[in-house]
C-alpha cells in the first residue's frame, strides 16, 4: 500500500457539465472531510462506501461549489485503495480551486498514471489490462475500443498466461533432467517439448501478425499526402478531415509548414501529413517546408501520392513516384470532376491501387477506404480475439518468440538440455514482462508516464 494521498483533476481540462477531483491513498476520506461538508451533516470518514453524498465544497472558509462526492473504501475502489471523487460543476476555476483546496488540504498533487499504476500495483489489474485503460481513453472508433475493452477484460492477459504455463510445464521436465542429467530422456519427451515450443510460438506469431494488422485501426498509420503543387493535397485533406484547415489556393506552393493530422476513414486511423510538396524551388520558406516534407516521407509507413487526372503527367510528377519506392502506397487521381488528361496506366505500374477521386465533389472516398483497408489488412484485425496494445507488448512478444526458436533448435540440433531450459527460462520471462508479473520498476514507470494525469 502507498503512503501518499494523491489527488488530480481526473475530467478534461475544458469547461464541461461535471468535473471530478478524485483523491486516492490512506488519508483520502480524512482529507475530503476538511474540504467537503454533507448536507445531512454526515462524515465522509463515516460513510459505508459506494455511497454518493451531496454537499458544499469549502475552500478558505467559504463555500466555493455544490458538490455529490462519491465514496469507496479500499480495496473495492479502481486503485484499490481509499477514494473519494467529489463531481463538482465542471468549469476550470472551480475544478483547480478545488484540487488547490484538496492538496493544501494534505493531498499530493497526482503524476500521470498514478491512480492506474495504483491500481496495479495492488492486484486491481495487470500491466497489459493497465495499458488497455490508456488505449480505450484514446481510441478514434469503434473497433478499437472494442479491442481495448477486450484487452482490459483480461482476454490477452489470460492467452498469454495459458502460453506461458505451457512452457514453464516444460521447463518443469527440464528442470529435472538437469538435477539428474544421466538419466536418459526419452525420444517422446523430446517431441512433446518440440511440440509445445511450436504451438506457442505459433500461437505468438499470429498475435503478433493480428496486432500488426490491427495497429492502423488501434493506433493509426504515418502517413503522408505528396504531390506537386496544385494537384489538389490541401483539397483532399480537407476533405479526409472534415473541415477546412489548410490554405487552398491557386498560387504553386502555398502551403509552406507540415500540418499533421488524426483522420479516421471508416475504422482506420491515418497520422496524416500535408506537406509543401517535394519540388526545387529557390524560395528559402518553400525550401523549409519541401526538407520537412522529405524527412516526413521518410518515416511514413503509407503514402497518398496526388496526381491532377485532368492534366498530363510531369516531369515532377514522375520524380514524386520515384521517392515513394519502398513504401505502401495509393495513387490519387485527383479532379475526377474533369476531363481525364493524366494517363492512368503510367501511374498503375509503380502503385499498390490507383484510386480516382474528387477532392472538389467527394467521389471516390468509398474506394479509398476501400484500397487503404486492403493494403493495411485491416479486414483481419479481429477485435474481439487477444489483442496487444501497443509496441511494448509487441517487443515481449517478439522476444519470446525467438526465444522459443532457440529452443526449437537447440532440440533439433541435440545440444544438451540444460540450454533449452535455459532459452525457455527467457521466453517465459518475456511474458511475464508483457503481462508485468515481472516488469523491472523502469518498465513499469514507463508505461504509466504515457498516461495523462488524473488516470
Ligand atoms: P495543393 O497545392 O496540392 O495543396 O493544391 P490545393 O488543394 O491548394 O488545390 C489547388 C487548386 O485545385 C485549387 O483551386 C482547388 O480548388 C483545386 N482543386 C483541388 N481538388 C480539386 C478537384 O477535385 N476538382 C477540381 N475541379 N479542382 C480541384
Amino acid at each position: 500500500m502507498n503512503e501518499k494521498t494523491v489527488a488530480a483533476i481526473a475530467t478534461p481540462n475544458a469547461p464541461g457539465g461535471i468535473g471530478i477531483i478524485r483523491i486516492s491513498g490512506p488519508e483520502a476520506l480524512q482529507i475530503t472531510d476538511r474540504v467537503f461538508r454533507a448536507v445531512d451533516g454526515s462524515k465522509i470518514t463515516d460513510s459505508k462506501g459506494y455511497r454518493a453524498h451531496f454537499g458544499d465544497v469549502i475552500y478558505n472558509n467559504e463555500k466555493i461549489d455544490e458538490a455529490v462526492c462519491l465514496v469507496f473504501r479500499a480495496p473495492h475502489s479502481y486503485t484499490g485503495e481509499d477514494v473519494a471523487e467529489i463531481n463538482c460543476h465542471g468549469g476550470l476555476f472551480v475544478t483547480k480551486q478545488i484540487l488547490r483546496a484538496v492538496i493544501e488540504a494534505g493531498a499530493e498533487p497526482a503524476g500521470p498514471g498514478e491512480f492506474t499504476k495504483r491500481a496495479f500495483l495492488n492486484g486491481k489489474m495487470d500491466l497489459a489490462g493497465s495499458e488497455s485503460v490508456m488505449a480505450l481513453i484514446s481510441a478514434s472508433g469503434k473497433q478499437a475500443a472494442a479491442a481495448a475493452l477486450n484487452t482490459l477484460e483480461g482476454n490477452l492477459s489470460k492467452k498469454i498466461n495459458a502460453c506461458c504455463d505451457r512452457i514453464i510445464g516444460v521447463c518443469a521436465s527440464l528442470a529435472a533432467w538437469v538435477d539428474y542429467p544421466d538419466e536418459d530422456i526419452e525420444e517422446t519427451e523430446t517431441s512433446e517439448m518440440t511440440e509445445v515450443f511450436s504451438s506457442v510460438k505459433a500461437e505468438l506469431e499470429d498475435i503478433i501478425r493480428r496486432y500488426d494488422c490491427g495497429k492502423a485501426v488501434t493506433e493509426g498509420v504515418d502517413a503522408v499526402i505528396v504531390g506537386k503543387p496544385n494537384v489538389g493535397k490541401s483539397t483532399v485533406m480537407n476533405l479526409l478531415s472534415g473541415y477546412q484547415r489548410s490554405i487552398v489556393t491557386d498560387i504553386a506552393g502555398t502551403t509552406r509548414d507540415v500540418v499533421e493530422e488524426k483522420i479516421t476513414i471508416g475504422d482506420i486511423v491515418l497520422k496524416i501529413a500535408d506537406t509543401a510538396g517535394i519540388h526545387d524551388t529557390e524560395n528559402v520558406v518553400e525550401n523549409i517546408g519541401v526538407d520537412l516534407a522529405r524527412k516526413r516521407l521518410d518515416r511514413a509507413e503509407l503514402v497518398l501520392a496526388v496526381f491532377d487526372g485532368s492534366s498530363p503527367l510531369s516531369a515532377e510528377d514522375s520524380t514524386i513516384i520515384e521517392q515513394c519506392r519502398e513504401k505502401k502506397k495509393i495513387a490519387l487521381l485527383n479532379k475526377a470532376d474533369l476531363p481525364r488528361l493524366a494517363d492512368r496506366g503510367v501511374i498503375e505500374k509503380d502503385f499498390d491501387r490507383v484510386v480516382e477521386i474528387s477532392a472538389l465533389t467527394g467521389e471516390g472516398v468509398r474506394e479509398l477506404e476501400r484500397a487503404l483497408s486492403e493494403i493495411l489488412m485491416t479486414d483481419e484485425f479481429d477485435p474481439a480475439a487477444a489483442c496487444l496494445t501497443g509496441e511494448r507488448q509487441r517487443n515481449c512478444c517478439i522476444r519470446a518468440v525467438g526465444h522459443l526458436s532457440e529452443c526449437l533448435t537447440a532440440l533439433e540440433s541435440g545440444v544438451t538440455l540444460d540450454a533449452v531450459n535455459v532459452c525457455a527460462d527467457c521466453a517465459v520471462d518475456a511474458l511475464l514482462e508483457l503481462t508485468g508479473k515481472k516488469a523491472r520498476t523502469a518498465v513499469v514507470d514507463e508505461v504509466f508516464s504515457r498516461f495523462c494525469v488524473g488516470k
